[in-house]
């Protein structure tokens, strides 16, 4: 396909943005249709602070557009795990070995650079102009443009255009669409921890906080300003949970019991607590990501839990994999768009999966003595054997050039062999006298049968 031929892109969210800065480098004329208000304008979220942890697979786009400068000045660097118990008593764990950090960024802020930096590139942003309609033979898209309808032709359209995504929608209603969509039985509210004076952080700056408390858990990001966004992860029904919570005293005597160290922190807990939403918390699977020429990305195609903070990060590691494509194939989109959701569809599962399971491990296990000992090892097997053995974690979260399927994969086998060391009776006295090389020659074993 010639190179000025016309991109539309429904949704200029974080991965929408992103995807046509890759686009209009690329030398397409791109132009993204979003419903809401120009942010830049109005003020993102309406206020509030809300921050997402940005880590290795989300860099390196934002490196290979070359805004990973401005991006540097926007983070804060969390180097480890902060656990709150519930006598208020705090243990560290590093997430990798030195250096390695996962980075707190303004969500907001991310997204305004990214529309800046398209608009830069030349790429048109259309504000209060909503997707309701695609002829997928024509790649026609139609739209509601302030209250009146409009229809726009392109040569390809991308719908980055979220979790609750119209585009997949309409693809829904089309032959041999598959679709899945799973709530979990937890929701989520925002609260806030303010700075201290002068700007200060009422906690560690350089953590990610977690009060893990078996079925909910607590956890808090660090905002530039000195605050913490906190988030509540608590079931939506039972005793306790969000229906359990009623009155202030409720609200106020379950946090001063649980979250006792957050109190003190939390001077507009009753007021958040009343004020900010209380949202549901879904993971969406469909296949084909592919229509002719209209195709999914990010959300719209693979929405899953926040518990590995991967959401955005391989909503841009779609981009990053679209646009290798794009080069390696001369831009041939025929060929490009089968092989895309190909190659992409099994990255796009494991991480689902994978994001579910760590929902178990943020709530309960992190404070748990067998899972904090089996963390242990893997870090002295990873410090002996830095190539062959590396935590799951860390092949999700530093390693971008490792597909998430083949870090499921070979955190399953690790698993397995881990599984059995901890059964050993007495591990918890002699595990610093285990002996690691057998148990890295079982993996590469199996590795490679
Ligand atoms: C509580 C929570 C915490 C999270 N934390 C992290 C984290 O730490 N790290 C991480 O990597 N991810 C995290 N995520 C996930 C992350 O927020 C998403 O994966 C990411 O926002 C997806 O980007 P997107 O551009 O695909 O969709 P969105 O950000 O949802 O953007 C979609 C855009 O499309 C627009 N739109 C929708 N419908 C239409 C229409 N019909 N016409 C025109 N425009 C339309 C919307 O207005 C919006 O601007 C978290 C998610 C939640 C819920």
């Amino acid at each position: 396909m010639p190179r000025t031929k016309t991109i539309s892109i429904v949704g200029a969210g974080l991965v929408g943005s992103l995807m046509s800065i890759y686009l209009a480098k690329r030398g397409y004329k791109v132009t993204i249709f979003e419903k809401r208000n120009d942010m830049r304008k109005m003020g993102a979220e309406g206020g509030r602070s809300i921050n997402l942890a940005l880590s290795n697979r989300g860099w390196a786009p934002l490196k290979e557009i070359g805004i990973d400068n401005e991006v540097k000045s926007m983070i804060i660097p969390m180097r480890g795990r902060m656990m709150h118990d519930e006598e208020g008593f705090l243990t560290f764990q590093p997430y990798g070995r030195e250096g390695q950090a996962i980075n707190s960024i303004s969500r907001g802020g991310l997204n305004e650079l990214l529309m800046n930096t398209a608009e830069k590139e030349g790429v048109e942003i259309k504000f209060e102009q909503t997707c309701l309609g695609i002829n997928f033979d024509e790649s026609l898209l139609f739209l509601d443009d302030n209250g009146s309808r409009k229809e726009v032709k392109s040569d390809v359209i991308i719908g980055g255009d979220g979790a609750f995504s119209v585009v997949r929608r309409l693809m829904q209603r089309t032959d041999r669409f598959n679709y899945s969509q799973h709530f979990i039985e937890h929701g989520y509210k925002e609260l806030t921890i303010p700075p201290g004076a002068g700007g200060s952080f009422g906690l560690e700056k350089h953590a990610l906080h977690i009060w893990p408390r078996g079925q909910y858990m607590l956890i808090a990001l660090p905002n530039k300003e000195g605050s913490f966004t906190c988030t509540l992860f608590f079931p939506f029904d039972g005793d306790p949970s969000f229906s359990s919570l009623k009155t202030d005293e409720d609200i106020q005597q379950f946090f001063e019991k649980v979250f006792p160290d957050t109190i003190r922190l939390m001077p507009t807990l009753l007021k958040d607590y009343h004020s900010n939403p209380t949202s549901s918390l879904v993971t969406i699977k469909c296949f084909p990501w592919v229509k002719n020429k209209t195709v999914l990305l990010g959300d719209a195609s693979h929405a899953i839990v926040p518990f590995y903070g991967q959401g955005m990060n391989s909503g841009f590691e779609d981009c990053r994999v679209l646009n290798q494509m794009l080069e390696e194939h001369n831009d041939d989109w025929d060929k490009v768009l089968p092989l895309f959701q190909e190659s992409r569809k099994p990255d796009a599962d494991a991480i689902s999966d994978l994001a579910l399971q760590n929902f178990i491990e943020m709530r309960d296990l992190v404070a748990d003595e067998d899972f904090l000992l089996r963390k242990k090892i893997e870090a002295k097997l990873h410090d002996q054997y830095p190539k062959q053995w590396i935590p799951l974690y860390s092949m999700v979260t530093f390693n971008e050039n490792m597909r998430y399927s083949e870090a499921l994969h070979r955190g399953n086998m690790q698993k397995e062999i881990m599984d059995k060391v901890m059964s050993q009776p007495d591990i918890h006295k002699n595990w610093e006298k285990l002996d690691l090389n057998p148990l890295v020659e079982e993996l590469n074993t199996k590795i490679n049968s």
